[in-house]
């Protein structure tokens, strides 16, 4: 078990003639133990930090302390870490339990009898949901089933720090989603610090105890599941999570209000925000927090101001229904649960809760939020 500190590491690349800063003044504290979670989008600089933890990579800039200890320049070997990496990499000529048994019988692993290595290697692989194929030889498994023998490969052995990159990428979505559960277990059973890499926003909220956004290089925003997904820094961060996506609308502020599109539409102002009376902001409003309700359901409101929108489309996505809803000429996503919702064509009445109303400053491409949100988080919102 260690702690993982980054010190303003710095790596750039020489691509066709370019600088590349694939990681750009990073500078994190992993505490011992913690399941921390790397999320962001293809290029964001996530692997490359990886290897520099691992020493896979020389930085340029900055120093990397494990346990306490610089390892700045301290070879691969002597890290004392276990990485696995998106592409599996097995011995093809092994079965299964050999693959595994193999990280178990070299150097500072070396002193496990035959029966602890067996019990290991039974633990991960029940683990992992490949028990029954540790006879089987590589060749005669699927894509998904020997990205868990590689994963187990890392597992198995002992390590200060496990390294993982997109480890569950080639499953399919159902296995993804057992194996999260797992895998968590497995985490918290060895208690050993672990730096997750993904692009998969569930699985960062499912597994991390903190998640650090990246974005070209750099950290954009570090906490809990929950600051993240309820106090996003951005609006970049805020898209970054949420299928579908958030919904991003210019609005102008109101008495209390905030009039959206040509007006027809508006949100309470969330608590504790700093804007003013004519204030113009980026609203965001996350498809799952936004309530529609067939109109005839709906009672007017007091001054006639509630919004209400026409559903031009209704498709369904497993247990649930996303709505584009039009409201006067914007048009809004909106994630309604399963039966009995809004058809296309149906008239609706939407509302939101203040709390539930991100703010974040005008402007194009990724602007900062305005204030803060006070309430208690609600995880299950994410799913
Ligand atoms: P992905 O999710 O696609 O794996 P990532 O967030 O892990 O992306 P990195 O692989 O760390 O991103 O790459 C960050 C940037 O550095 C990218 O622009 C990438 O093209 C570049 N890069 C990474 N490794 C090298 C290399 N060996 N040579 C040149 N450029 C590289």
């Amino acid at each position: 078990m260690a702690t993982v500190s980054l010190v303003d590491v710095h790596k750039s690349f020489n691509k066709g003639g370019n600088t590349i800063d694939a990681v750009d003044g990073l500078s994190v504290d992993i505490a011992d133990g913690e399941f921390f979670v790397i999320l962001g989008p293809s290029g964001a600089g996530k692997t490359t930090t990886l290897k520099s933890v691992a020493g896979l990579v020389d930085i340029d800039a900055g120093s990397i302390h494990i346990g306490g200890n610089d390892v700045t320049l301290v070879e691969p070997y002597n890290r004392n870490v276990a990485m696995a990496f998106e592409s599996y990499a097995l011995y093809p000529q092994k079965t299964v339990a050999e693959n595994l048994a193999s990280p178990l019988k070299s150097g500072r692993t070396g002193r496990y009898t035959e029966a602890e290595r067996a019990e290991r290697i039974d633990q991960v692989t029940s683990t992992l949901g490949i028990n029954h194929l540790q006879k089987r030889f590589p060749r005669e498994l699927s894509n998904g089933q020997r990205q868990r023998v590689a994963l187990g490969r890392v597992l198995v052995r002992p390590a200060d720090v496990y390294l993982l990159d997109e480890p569950l990428s080639h499953l399919d979505a159902k296995l993804r989603a057992s194996m999260r559960a797992e895998l968590k277990q497995l985490g918290a059973m060895s208690n050993t610090t672990t730096i997750y890499v993904t692009h998969d926003y569930q699985e960062a909220l499912a597994l991390g105890d903190r998640i650090a956004v990246m974005r070209d290089g750099r950290l954009v925003q570090i906490g809990r599941p929950e600051e993240i997904w309820h106090q996003p820094a951005d609006t970049f961060v805020a898209k970054a999570l949420g299928q579908p996506e958030i919904n991003l609308l210019d609005g102008v502020v109101d008495s209390g209000r905030i009039r959206l599109g040509d007006g027809t539409f508006d949100v309470p102002v969330p608590p504790s925000t700093p804007c003013q009376r004519g204030d113009r902001v980026r609203v965001g409003l996350r498809p799952c927090d936004i309530q529609a309700d067939i109109q005839a359901d709906v009672a007017p409101s007091a001054d006639g101001s509630a919004p209400r929108g026409c559903v031009v489309l209704a498709e369904r996505l497993g247990r649930n229904v996303e709505l584009t809803v039009d409201i006067g000429g914007t048009q809004l996503i909106v994630l309604t649960a399963g039966r009995g919702g809004a058809g296309e064509g149906a008239e609706v009445a939407l509302t939101v809760a203040d709390t539930d109303v991100h703010l974040f400053e005008i402007g194009d491409g990724a602007t900062p939020r305005l204030g803060t949100s006070g309430h208690e988080p609600v995880l299950e919102a994410a799913q």
